[in-house]
């Protein structure tokens, strides 16, 4: 059987070990960049409102994806909002069993018409989608202007 062949069943794949090196740099766009020092210097959440339709986006975007007009509006929201919805991970991206399930959430922050992707630090049992959630900010003199900046969303 030859290196490339058609897969005809899911079950077909299999999982190749390897090093796979990637190198890339990262530009921030300018909303982005606004985001995440505003973020990393006030502890606050910054979005982008379109003034044409009222949807504000968080973390800013350029381009309001429904009307096609740029979006300039900076404004402030919410560091709290709504869970709602959560998955309970216990592998890790190479197939190995974390030590503790690490939960991920979409919450939906007070102010915002867009949803975040991030770590929920609570007990999974305890969540239910709805609940409302804070975000748990790193101390002030540790942030970086990153995603990581936020450690998690608590349950308020
Ligand atoms: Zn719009």
């Amino acid at each position: 059987m030859g290196i490339v062949r058609k897969l005809e069943r899911a079950v077909d794949v299999r999982r190749v070990k390897g090093d796979f090196p990637v190198r890339y740099t990262y530009t921030m766009p300018p909303h982005h960049e606004r985001f995440f020092k505003t973020l990393k210097e006030t502890g606050r959440f910054s979005g982008a409102r379109c003034e044409k339709c009222n949807t504000t986006f968080v973390p800013p975007v350029a381009f309001c994806e429904k009307c096609f007009v740029r979006v300039g509006k900076a404004v402030d929201v919410a560091d709290a909002g709504t869970l709602l919805a959560f998955t309970v991970a216990r592998e890790g991206p190479g197939g190995e069993r974390l030590p503790a399930p690490v939960v991920y959430g979409i919450v939906k922050l007070r102010g915002a018409s867009t949803v975040i992707l991030h770590k929920v630090l609570a007990d999974p049992k305890r969540l239910k989608a709805g609940m409302k959630v804070r975000a748990q900010l790193k101390p002030a003199n540790r942030r970086r202007g990153s995603i990581t900046d936020i450690e998690g969303f608590v349950l308020v």
